[in-house]
């Protein structure tokens, strides 16, 4: 959609668009900006509109209120409740609800939901607001530089739907936010401006009023009323109301200090000056000249930094305005900034981290690690006396007015950050080597080689400034690499295996809904019903009901009989579901079938999915709240989760799972299964419910186990915990960073499983000759009878050596050269089969000392590939190199060698090439010798 053709739509008819009551009442004037041509709406004669005002309201707030952060949001939160609005709690900063988002980036993002593609609003109330937590990460360079911009921040979202009940348009939406400001905030009316503008996304559109003060823009209220584009389109049935305003800027609109950050952060700033050596500054403060500075420097970098692409050359004039060298403001500001930075990105990690996500190497985790290594890095680069850990403190004592929940992670979040940070140091000591490195091969530091070295070696382009090998932090660096793991596409994909796809020529939405038995009667396995659809060339069926279960969130499908016909795959598309039966048959549209669904199988796949549940539900209470699934997978033979977890798991870990998942068990507790409105089901058992991803219904299916695990889940469970009998961990693995992978099996399963355990052990304990008690003692003493002979075989080896080498030493070859010099090299070479590496590491080591021209070559030919080992004497070796030898006869190989001049090694794959190695070996010999 072209935005500005849709913008003159609304201009061109601005009496209907834009034209509000309040206009009328009050008297705001329409006006149009003499430098760009926007429309917009004052109280008093304005020549250009608010994109081109500084912030005159730093150090002159134009109201006498002194809102702290915290008071912004209560003043505000009373406000509203008073007119009628129902307080909505902040949704997760992890976005659950939506596979095309990492994080929650608006609070209007809170209310949608994807159906079918379209986005859809679902407000739990009408009308509401909500205090949301909004994280982004596109603008990284500038936070705690600009005065204003964060990773995260609270979009006060003033959210309704105008055509339902309790709904209001824009009229009275522009009436409640000029009370806000005038009321709640103090401002003068003629203070106020309100600029024409559009919002677009998504297929729906509508015009917007975004709302100045002082060239701040304090709230932006977006009228959704059309969908479709600007050629065609159409009014929408639930129009709705978003407006979005931060909370940062209410309260620094009334204090007018040089940065936001002095109100959003004051009570963990004012704590840090009492510690360090930094002094509060503000406009007030005007004692001390270097105090001084700062807030005039930070005055003007506040409203400038818009008109800059690189923030330094914005210093170097503000330099020069202030009439001051960079390099002083430089050493004055650059503390301040770090530390405004630097709790910027702890208070970016409380949230996320209490809201379940981990930092890691993919995905959205990405940004986590890049925020509190930079955060680490600034700490240790500006020589502040506090760790991490102490802001993460700050923060959530004063945070927790407004989010109590935080108060209950706050151990949790300590705990992640401190394994983050000792991973960071390991990488660190690294690095160390890697720059002397880069010292010595002077390499060119270039943005793709800064961002290579961070992602193999973890190394960060501060740290390279640290060591004095780079200038500057390039000022893109941490856009560009998160810009490169924001790609939503990272996400694991589907496996595409067993898909069922119908040909193009098929109009699934002609056929009827297949009516789902195994919901409502999940005991029937024996049904009839009318084939409504075949599908020959591809043996698909289709049926009016079903008992079989399709394929689908993760549980793998029924199998069983359709009339006489095996039936192997079963999947869901849209609402139909369509059988695979294994060969041609003769069944016809409009039969009635019998059909038989293998019980023994659905009862397994069953156990393992409430498993799954089960299993999920214990790591969490073993590991700690940030673990999620992943993703599962539920199969007649084993059942599969992978939950997000920092490390992987120990052997004490893992069995605390096992024991707590048992002892669910043991307890036979009732799993209900109930359906919910979507809405009714997040405010009731909050995001928890979306382990398994995203839910496209409105209406939900919750899993409940006891309350222990409450789920949104659409597959097959038993009815009482009981019923699994017991469940047995097979395997764990960290299968990404990040990503713990366990696998177990439940049922009469997991007896089998433990029973060709104890076959195995059986095993073992008649060959060994013993019995079950004393196997592992027998065992131990096998292994040092194993120690014992591999020390005599060596002894003996090197006992022939001596005999051997003389041997080897006969056999060789002689090279002489001819260029009159006499050099001589005896060149032995074989290849074998059968004896091993350490009888030719001995033989090999010993010729050589016996006769200082000989060369040893020697081949180990596994068939697969072959090892190659060369040792040169003494003189030999002044010639030729075995670690030249080893490497070319390796390459020959098509593999890698090399090595020091007397000993090298290597190997390769292509042994056909062996006949022809002992040729290009003596070649090469020849050539250095000048033959
Ligand atoms: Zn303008
Ligand atoms: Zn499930």
């Amino acid at each position: 959609m072209d935005k500005s053709e849709i913008l003159n739509i609304f201009s061109s008819n601005h009496e209907k668009f834009y034209k509000v009551s309040l206009f009328e009442r009050q008297g705001f004037q329409r006006q149009s900006c003499s430098i760009c041509g926007k429309f917009y709406w004052s109280l008093i004669q304005r020549s250009a509109c608010p994109d081109h005002e500084n912030y005159s309201f730093i150090g002159n707030p134009p109201t006498s209120k002194r809102l702290s952060y915290i008071q912004a949001w209560e003043e505000t939160k009373k406000y509203f409740e008073k007119n009628g609005h129902k307080i909505v709690n902040r949704y997760p900063v992890v976005c659950r609800w939506r596979e095309d988002l990492y994080y929650t980036i608006a609070s209007i993002v809170d209310f949608q939901r994807i159906v079918e593609n379209k986005v859809v609003f679902e407000l739990p109330s009408n009308p509401l607001v909500v205090p949301q937590i909004c994280l982004r990460f596109n603008d990284i360079e500038n936070v705690g530089i600009s005065g204003r911009h964060y990773t995260s921040f609270c979009m006060i979202g003033q959210t309704c739907n105008a055509d339902k009940e309790g709904g209001y348009w824009k009229d009275k939406c522009i009436d409640l936010d000029f009370g806000l400001l005038v009321d709640v905030l103090g401002i003068p009316p003629a203070e106020i401006t309100f600029v024409e503008d559009v919002w677009l996304g998504a297929g729906a559109f509508g015009c917007s009023l975004e709302y100045f003060v002082r060239g701040l823009e304090l709230g932006n209220a977006v009228f959704t009323e059309f969908e479709g584009n600007e050629k065609n389109y159409y009014t929408m049935k639930n129009k709705i109301i978003d407006m979005g305003a931060g909370l940062e800027r209410f309260s620094w609109i009334t204090n007018g200090t040089p940065t936001s950050y002095e109100c959003t952060f004051e009570p963990v700033l004012k704590n840090i000056y009492k510690m360090s050596d930094l002094e509060h500054f503000s406009l007030t403060n005007k004692n001390r000249y270097d105090i001084d500075l700062l807030g005039n420097y930070f005055s003007k970098v506040s409203s400038k930094l818009d008109s800059f692409a690189d923030p330094r050359m914005l210093k170097n004039q503000i330099a020069e305005e202030l009439k001051v060298d960079v390099e002083k403001i430089e050493k004055i500001v650059v503390p301040y900034e770090s530390l405004f930075t630097i709790v910027d990105h702890a208070k970016t990690l409380i949230f996320a981290i209490s809201d379940g996500s981990l930092p890691s190497n993919v995905g959205g985790g990405y940004n986590l690690r890049i925020l509190l290594r930079r955060a680490l890095s600034l700490i240790k680069k500006t020589g502040f006396n506090f760790k991490i850990f102490d802001i993460i403190d700050m923060h959530i004592d004063q945070l927790q007015k407004l989010y109590p929940e935080l108060g209950d992670s706050r151990d949790e979040i300590i705990t992640i950050l401190d394994i983050e940070s000792k991973r960071f140091a390991e990488t660190q000591n690294r690095i160390v080597n890697i720059s002397d490195k880069i010292k010595k091969e002077k390499s060119k530091l270039d943005i793709d080689y800064l961002i290579r070295l961070y992602e193999s070696d973890g190394i960060t382009p501060d740290y390279l400034v640290e060591m004095g090998l780079l200038k500057s932090v390039p000022s893109n660096f941490y856009t560009k690499l998160s810009e490169m793991h924001s790609s939503i596409n990272t996400i694991t994909k589907k496996d595409k295996r067993n898909e069922i796809k119908l040909k193009d020529d098929i109009d699934i939405d002609s056929i009827s809904k297949t009516k789902l038995i195994f919901y409502d009667n999940p005991s029937k396995f024996v049904f009839d019903a009318k084939i409504i659809k075949k599908i020959d060339e591809e043996n698909l069926i289709i049926l009016d009901k079903t008992c079989f279960y399709p394929r689908g969130g993760g549980q793998e499908p029924d199998y069983g009989l359709l009339g006489s016909f095996k039936v192997d795959n079963v999947v869901k598309i849209k609402d139909i579901v369509i059988h695979h039966v294994s060969e041609n048959n003769n069944l016809k549209e409009g039969d009635i079938v019998n059909c038989i669904i293998d019980k023994e199988r659905r009862i397994a796949i069953t156990k393992n999915h409430t498993s799954t549940h089960i299993i999920n539900s214990s790591s969490k209470n073993t590991l700690g709240s940030w673990v999620w699934q992943n993703s599962s997978f539920k199969e007649e033979a084993y059942a599969r989760l992978d939950i997000t977890h920092h490390s992987a798991l120990n052997k004490t870990e893992i069995q605390e799972i096992e024991r707590k998942a048992n002892e669910v068990i043991e307890k036979n507790i009732p799993v209900y299964i109930n359906f919910f409105d979507r809405g009714v089901a997040e405010q009731k058992y909050s995001f928890r419910i979306y382990q398994g991803g995203v839910v496209p219904s409105n209406n939900v299916r919750i899993v409940n186990i006891g309350n222990l695990d409450i789920e949104a889940c659409g597959g097959t469970h038993v009815f009482n915990t009981g019923e699994i009998g017991f469940i047995k961990i097979l395997r764990t693995e960290r299968i990404q960073d990040g990503v713990v992978r366990l696998e177990f099996v439940s049922g009469q399963n997991a007896l089998k499983y433990v029973q060709r355990q104890e076959d195995q052990i059986q095993f073992i304990v008649n060959a060994l000759g013993t019995s079950k008690e004393k196997v592992l003692e027998t065992f131990s003493k096998s292994l040092d009878d194993f120690d014992k002979l591999k020390k005599k075989t060596k002894n003996i080896i090197k006992n022939v050596s001596k005999i051997y080498s003389q041997n080897v030493i006969e056999n060789s070859t002689i090279i002489k050269s001819n260029n009159g010099n006499n050099q001589i090299v005896k060149l032995y070479y074989t290849v074998e089969e059968e004896l091993d590496e350490e009888f030719h590491l001995t033989i090999g080591h010993d010729a050589v000392e016996h006769d200082k021209n000989l060369i040893y070559v020697s081949i180990i030919n596994n068939k697969s590939s072959a090892r190659v080992i060369v040792y040169c004497g003494k003189e030999s070796s002044t010639i030729i190199k075995a670690g030249t030898i080893a490497k070319s006869a390796s390459r020959i190989l098509n593999g890698s060698g090399g090595g020091s001049p007397i000993f090298g090694q290597g190997g390769g794959r292509s042994i056909e090439k062996l006949n022809t190695l002992k040729f290009h070996i003596e070649q090469m010999i020849k050539e250095k010798m000048a033959y």
